[in-house]
């Protein structure tokens, strides 16, 4: 049923356009194209002004075919990690490679290739279907910009799949929530041999902050972590200043809550534990902190009717969909707060955003037969 030759031409289209963040003006006019040639009304948004992208999201509106009821939203993102530029891909054994130097874009491309040929199957096999909008976003790479600039107006669905994560048979239904965090820590700077006194050194209430500071796997659903310390200016000064940016997540909105703060604390209390006098003044480290929540929670119900509809089309084709539970965040946390059910859906890529990134025609071949399935149910 599915046409191999057509998918495979069509992803070979869509990866041999390089779409990094910020840089999808090429993709996003081949996908107004191709999408306004099958009968798609397309929308673009105002997201990319807003970010700063040569592309804003597109909203691509297929009326019902045959079958009235509910639409069905189908969303991919067109951005791309680095290195992009050349990007060229190589199908050898069935299976699609860049030609080395760049990442391959699987990851999204292979999601927006399944989806194109499945309404392409669906269409030349009169199989009827309700509405279905397609949404592809930009800078999905870059902390969800273009989801969290969509114009949700625009959007009718309140179920839908995302296709945009590694496997096949797999769906994701839960995912944490995110803060980033950013410390600054501004001590005292002064000579370190000849007035050592005289310093309040940074570097020392960093590690008197981590050492106190529960990080790692914090629980079954929250984790933590310090990714990067930079500060210091030379091995004869006191240190004046430390920068440290780190992340926690959990699956628990109020245990996010409760990490963040905890280390927080760590800091607040590091400082004030290097309290000294100073010229008759008692001085401490200054701590600045930022918080920025980088995405909602998303928890899709197990007894959803999307999670049916996906189980039930897998079984009528034969398939066993696996539906879990994933550590990251993805456009499908912004949906889910928009109050679009919606699960994300394994489209094959492997290796993403390293070189070595692939994905094999039979796996987008697999996935496509259950997206047909889910629009004849849908
Ligand atoms: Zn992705």
């Amino acid at each position: 049923m599915i046409n191999r030759q057509r998918i495979v031409e069509e992803f070979t289209r869509l990866a041999s356009i390089a779409s990094p963040s910020f840089r999808e003006g090429a993709i996003s006019r081949y996908l107004v194209n191709r999408l306004g040639e099958m009968g798609g009304e397309v929308i673009m948004d105002a997201a990319g002004k807003q970010i700063g992208s040569e592309s804003g999201n597109l909203i691509v509106s297929f009326p019902a075919a045959g079958k009235e009821g509910p639409p069905l939203m189908l969303s991919v993102h067109m951005d791309m990690v680095e290195p992009a530029d050349g990007v060229e891909p190589v199908l050898n054994d069935d299976v699609f490679t860049s030609a080395g130097s760049t990442v391959l874009g699987a990851d999204d491309k292979a999601g927006i290739a399944e989806i194109i040929e499945a309404l392409e199957v669906v269409r030349e096999r009169a199989i009827a279907r309700g509405p279905v909008e397609v949404v592809i976003t930009v800078c999905e790479e870059v902390g969800l910009l273009g989801a969290k600039h969509l114009d949700f107006s625009k959007i009718r669905s309140r179920r839908g799949l995302a296709l945009d994560t590694s496997g096949v048979d797999l769906a994701i239904h839960r995912a944490p929530c995110a803060n980033k965090l950013r410390f600054e820590i501004i001590g005292r700077e002064a000579h370190a041999g000849i007035a050592p006194e005289r310093g309040i050194s940074a570097i020392e209430a960093a590690a008197r902050a981590i050492e106190r500071m529960k990080l790692g796997r914090i629980d079954e659903e929250t984790t933590a972590n310090l990714g990067t310390i930079r500060g210091g200016q030379a091995v004869n000064i006191v240190a004046k200043q430390v920068i440290l940016e780190g992340e926690a997540r959990s699956h628990d909105p109020a245990k996010l809550e409760d990490q963040t703060e905890h280390m927080i604390a760590c800091f607040t209390a590091a400082a004030r534990s290097m309290e000294k006098v100073i010229d008759g003044r008692t001085v401490a480290p200054e701590v600045r902190w930022e918080v920025i929540s980088d995405y909602p929670m998303m928890h899709v119900p197990l007894d959803s009717p999307i999670v049916r509809l996906v189980s039930a089309s897998a079984r009528a084709i034969g398939h066993e969909v696996e539906i879990r539970a994933a550590g990251g965040g993805s456009d499908a946390n912004i949906f889910n707060a928009h109050g679009i059910e919606t699960l994300i859906l394994g489209t094959g890529m492997t290796n993403v955003h390293t070189v070595d990134e692939s994905v094999s025609v039979n796996d987008m071949v697999r996935v496509t037969e259950l997206l047909v399935e889910v629009l004849r149910r849908a």
